[in-house]
C-alpha cells in the first residue's frame, strides 16, 4: 500500500483497511445512501477529504481477492485523489459560474468527475502502470451494451413521463459513459494505444458509433491537453477546461439523442431530440447482443 502511494509522491496519509467499507464511507461524507456495489463489482477504495486533509478508505473485503500489484495501483490511484484534494482549486465547488443554469452546471460537475479520474489515470499511465480494468475491449463492449440498454430503457419506462425521471435516467448513464471514456482515454493521452473500436464485435462497433464516435475525436484532442495529475493547473485555465468540459457532455448527450433548453423565465426543459427510427435501431441491437425479443 505504502509504495503505491510513494509512486505518487504521498508520504503521511491516514489509511483506514476496513471490513465495514460502505457505512465507513457513509459515516465520513455524510453521504448515507453511499454503497460500495458498482454493477457486479465493488469500490475498492475511496478518499475522503475533511478539515484535517485526506483519508484514504480501502475496502479490505476485495483485498485477498487482488494480486500485490493491484492493491498498489489501488492506493496510487487513491494516491492521485490526495494530490487534487491537498492542492484545493482543482475540484469542481467553487466554479459554478453565476450565469450557469441547473443543468448547465451539472453537466460541468459531471465532465469534471470524469477529468479527475482522467488526470488520475493519465499519471498511473506515465508511471507504468498497467491499464485498468474495465478497459480492455470486452469490458467496454459490455459497458457500450449497458449503455445503449439503459437509454433505451429510459426512453421505454413509463415513468419518464416525468421529464425529471428521463433526465435523472440520462444524466446517470452519461456519467458511466464519460468516466469509462476517461479510463479508456488516459492511455491514449499517455502516448499508448490500448484500445481501439475496431477490436469490438459488429454490434460493439454499432453502439460505439452511434454514442461515442461522433465527440471522440474531439474529446481525445481536449483530454490530451489537460496535464496528468502530478501536474498543477492554476485556477484560470482550470475554470475554462471546467466551462469546455460541460460543452463536450453536452454533445454527447445531443448524440444519445437528449437535450437541455432554458426557457425565458430561467426554468429548463429536458427533451428527446433523436427520432422514434433511432431508438427502433438501437431497440433491435440491445436485443440482438441480449438475445432478447422486442416486446
Ligand atoms: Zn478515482
Amino acid at each position: 500500500m505504502a509504495q503505491g502511494l510513494a509512486s505518487m509522491n504521498v508520504q503521511d496519509i491516514h489509511v483506514v483497511v476496513t471490513s465495514n467499507f460502505a457505512k465507513t464511507v457513509a459515516q465520513m461524507t455524510g453521504n448515507t445512501s453511499y454503497t460500495a456495489d458498482r454493477g457486479g463489482g465493488m469500490v475498492a477504495a475511496k478518499t475522503v477529504s475533511g478539515p484535517e486533509g485526506s483519508v484514504v478508505v480501502v475496502n479490505y473485503d476485495v483485498l485477498p481477492s487482488r494480486p500485490p500489484a493491484d492493491v498498489q495501483r489501488i492506493l496510487a490511484h487513491e494516491g492521485g485523489h490526495v494530490l487534487i484534494d491537498a492542492r484545493s482549486t482543482e475540484e469542481t465547488s467553487g466554479n459554478r459560474d453565476s450565469t450557469e443554469t441547473d443543468w448547465e452546471w451539472c453537466l460541468k460537475c459531471l465532465g469534471a468527475q470524469a477529468i479527475v479520474e482522467l488526470r488520475i489515470e493519465r499519471s498511473l499511465a506515465e508511471l507504468g502502470y498497467a491499464a485498468v480494468e474495465g478497459t480492455e475491449p470486452s469490458s467496454v463492449e459490455h459497458s457500450l451494451l449497458i449503455t445503449n440498454v439503459e437509454v433505451v430503457n429510459a426512453v421505454i419506462d413509463p415513468a419518464s413521463d416525468d421529464p425529471a425521471h428521463l433526465q435523472a435516467a440520462l444524466l446517470t448513464t452519461l456519467n458511466h459513459v464519460t468516466k469509462m471514456l476517461a479510463y479508456i482515454a488516459a492511455p491514449l493521452a499517455a502516448g499508448q494505444s490500448i484500445f481501439s473500436p475496431a477490436l469490438l464485435s459488429l454490434e460493439g462497433r454499432a453502439n460505439w458509433v452511434d454514442y461515442v464516435a461522433p465527440t471522440w475525436q474531439q474529446r481525445t484532442a481536449f483530454w490530451s491537453s489537460i496535464p496528468s495529475v502530478t501536474e498543477p493547473i492554476p485556477v484560470r485555465p482550470w475554470r475554462t477546461t471546467l466551462r469546455d468540459s460541460a460543452m463536450l457532455e453536452q454533445a454527447l448527450l445531443s448524440n444519445f439523442g437528449f437535450a437541455f433548453s432554458t426557457l425565458s423565465d430561467g426554468r429548463y426543459g429536458f427533451y428527446r431530440t433523436s427520432s422514434d427510427d433511432t431508438f427502433t435501431q438501437r431497440l433491435q441491437r440491445a436485443c440482438k447482443q441480449t438475445d432478447t425479443q422486442p416486446e
